[in-house]
């Protein structure tokens, strides 16, 4: 566990549920043929096909930034890795349910991989619930090797950075997004971002969540297990280095993102997926607008947590 000095809190701006619906409806208009959002009851998350340790997003919603790219390229800093346990009380809310995107620990995991955290924290008299995924790239043929976390590992680490979106876990009202057929040149992360860049642009805001993609393919990344050798100090180089493929819908994909950064030296979104037939890892965009659809379920979060920012920053690595 890294002593991360001093963490950073920020407040964000909070719509009500019925303008942001308004607002984000708006928006994804410019980006998809069909879009549909609505204030609705969160799904029960713990069914089909999430299976998450809770059964909804509600309940002191926060985002946090932990660690960085910076921690991983040029050259990766090994020795940085964070316990979501200790993370979720960072926030001031021990227990929290977390989502997100992340880096696994190298050290418990033998190896570097992408990690797509579900985890219940542990709380007084109730251990941590590990429900995360691994996605790797496979030592004998070189594809996505996706495992389920927790038949490994026993902790709830993760390594170099993390972006995570954190609640108590409850039902509740949630955003509910439908979108389908891409006709903009923008992901639907980055689609629903820049909505709320454009509608609030003095203030911040930020969502996190969980979304579907239905049908139709994805690009995602894997790192490689190792960590590379010679330095990064490129986007071409970090882009050589990872790892790329096209992967099949259903993808279940948890997604943190922030409108505009209020000065914390964020990723503003971050978002990795999984599945239930294998594939899983860093998404980007779909590659097929014409039939793409998506299915997802938003929450905007009261507070940003800065953790463990990096001192010497860039801005390489961050898409
Ligand atoms: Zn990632």
């Amino acid at each position: 566990m890294s002593d991360f000095g001093k963490t950073e809190k920020v407040e964000l701006y909070v719509p009500d549920l019925e303008e942001l619906r308004a607002v984000l409806k708006k928006g994804l208009d410019d980006n998809f043929a069909e879009v549909n959002v609505s204030v609705a009851e969160c799904p029960d998350l713990t069914e089909k096909p999430f299976y998450f340790p809770v059964k909804g997003l509600c309940g002191s919603p926060r985002v946090t930034d932990v660690g960085g790219v910076p921690y991983l390229v040029p050259v990766a800093q090994k020795h940085k890795e964070y316990d979501m346990n200790a993370i979720a009380k960072e926030l001031e809310l021990p227990g929290a349910f977390m989502l997100g995107a992340g880096a696994v620990s190298s050290r418990v995991v033998g190896m570097n991989a992408e990690l797509i955290p579900l985890v219940l924290t542990e709380a007084e008299g109730r251990p941590a619930v590990n429900s995360s995924y691994l996605s790797c790239i496979d030592a004998v043929d070189g594809q996505c090797l996706q495992q389920k976390y927790s038949q490994k590992f026993s902790d709830c680490n993760f390594g170099l950075l993390g972006n995570l979106y954190a609640c108590e876990g409850r039902p509740g009202k949630v955003i509910e997004v439908h979108a389908k057929k891409r006709t903009g040149e923008y992901s639907i992360v980055t689609a629903l971002r820049k909505t709320l860049e454009v509608e609030y642009p003095d203030k911040s805001l930020a969502l996190g969540g969980s979304f579907i993609m239905q049908k139709g393919k994805a690009k995602i990344h894997i790192m490689p297990r190792e960590f590379s050798v010679c330095p990064l100090d490129t986007n071409e180089e970090v882009n050589n280095w990872l790892k790329h493929f096209e992967v099949n819908a259903p993808l279940i994909c948890q997604s943190v993102l922030v409108s505009t950064d209020p000065g914390l030296d964020l990723r503003v979104e971050h978002t990795h997926c999984f599945s239930h037939h294998g594939e899983g890892g860093h998404y980007y965009i779909d590659t097929t607008p014409d039939s793409v659809e998506y299915l997802g379920y938003f929450m905007p979060a009261e507070f940003i947590y800065r953790i463990d920012r990096p001192k010497g920053t860039h801005a390489v690595g961050r898409d």
